[in-house]
This record gives C-alpha cells, structure tokens and sequence, in this order.
C-alpha cells in the first residue's frame, strides 16, 4: 500500500435501543481500532426524531471521518461485525437498532453493488446524517448529487438537536 490509497470516509452512526450513547461511543472506539484505519473526526452527538417507521425511540445520530486503506467491501463487512457485536437485529426494514453503522461516502467513489451502495442511497434526504456531516465539513460534496448543504433545508421538517 502507497499513501495514494489512503482514501477518506464518512460513516453515519445511529442508535435507539439499549443504551443508545454507550453503543455510539464503543462504535467510535472499535471503528478506529480497525486495521489500516484511523477516526481523523467525530461530529457531535445528535438527538432525532425517526424517519420512515414512526413508531420508535427516537435516536442518536453521528458522523465520523476516517482515514482508511481497506477496500469499501472490506470496511462495510468490518462495520457490520461491530453492528452485530452489538446485538444488532434485523426484524424488518427500519427497525429500531441497538447500532446503525452506514458507509456514507468513501473518497469520491461511486459503487452500486448488491451489498453496497455508494453515496449512501438516502444519505442526501436525512438531516441526522446531513447536519454531523456538514459539522466536519460545511463544503462536502455528494458525488452524482451536489453539495451536501444545498439538501439541508429540504429536510427542514425533520426534528433534529444537537445534545453536545
Ligand atoms: P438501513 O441502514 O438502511 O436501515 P440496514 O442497516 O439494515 O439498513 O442495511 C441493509 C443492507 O444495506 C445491508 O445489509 C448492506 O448490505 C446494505 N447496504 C448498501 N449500501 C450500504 C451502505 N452504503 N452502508 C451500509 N449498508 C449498505
Ligand atoms: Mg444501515
């Protein structure tokens, strides 16, 4: 490996089952313990009101910035044994989770595969992911979509609340 493929990713955290703070802070811990991988920035953490299926607690949402030389493939299959670690089930789509760990953008790639997706599919649409983001760098773009911050205010209806 040659320093030219060190690629920089975002990964969208989200907890609201179990002990939501404790989960993201270990998620934090374990994500930068990863091989050829280190957290470069952690956004606040966020309170937001669910999305989609309604009849939930309400999350807490982060975003963290990674240095990282594992391949998009390698990363998602190492965030989702942290995921599972943490007793994460998958009953039907959307859930309530005790951890949510999102491969948000990886350097400015565009990956459509069967298990990964990249830009995140609904990264753009949501403000617990949009509003961290944004917090580690205003200007960041969406590849294929634009600006991050030209989405914020059509989310403007999502509660959303920065705890610390
Ligand atoms: P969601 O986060 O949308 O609620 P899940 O966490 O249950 O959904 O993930 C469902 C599937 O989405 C995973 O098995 C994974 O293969 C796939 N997936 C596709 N793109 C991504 C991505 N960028 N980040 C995380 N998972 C992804
Ligand atoms: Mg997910």
């Amino acid at each position: 490996m040659t320093v030219a493929d060190r690629v920089v990713a975002y990964i969208g955290l989200g907890a609201n089952i179990g002990e939501p703070r404790r989960q993201l802070q270990a998620a934090l811990q374990e994500i930068g313990a990863l091989p050829k991988t280190r957290i470069t920035k952690t956004s606040g953490f966020y309170r937001s009101a669910p999305v989609g299926h309604l009849d939930q607690p309400e999350f807490l949402n982060a975003v963290a910035e990674l240095d990282t030389e594992l391949s998009p493939g390698a990363l998602l299959e190492n965030l989702q044994e942290i995921e599972k670690s943490h007793g994460r089930e998958r009953p039907f789509a959307g859930a309530p989770r005790t951890l949510d760990l999102d491969l948000l953008l990886y350097g400015n790639e565009t990956i459509a595969s069967a298990r990964l997706t990249v830009p995140h599919p609904r990264m753009h649409e949501r403000a617990f992911v949009l509003k961290p983001l944004l917090e580690l760098d205003s200007v960041i773009s969406v590849p294929g979509k634009g600006l991050a911050n030209t989405f914020l205010s059509a989310c403007s209806s999502q509660k959303i609340e920065r705890i610390d």
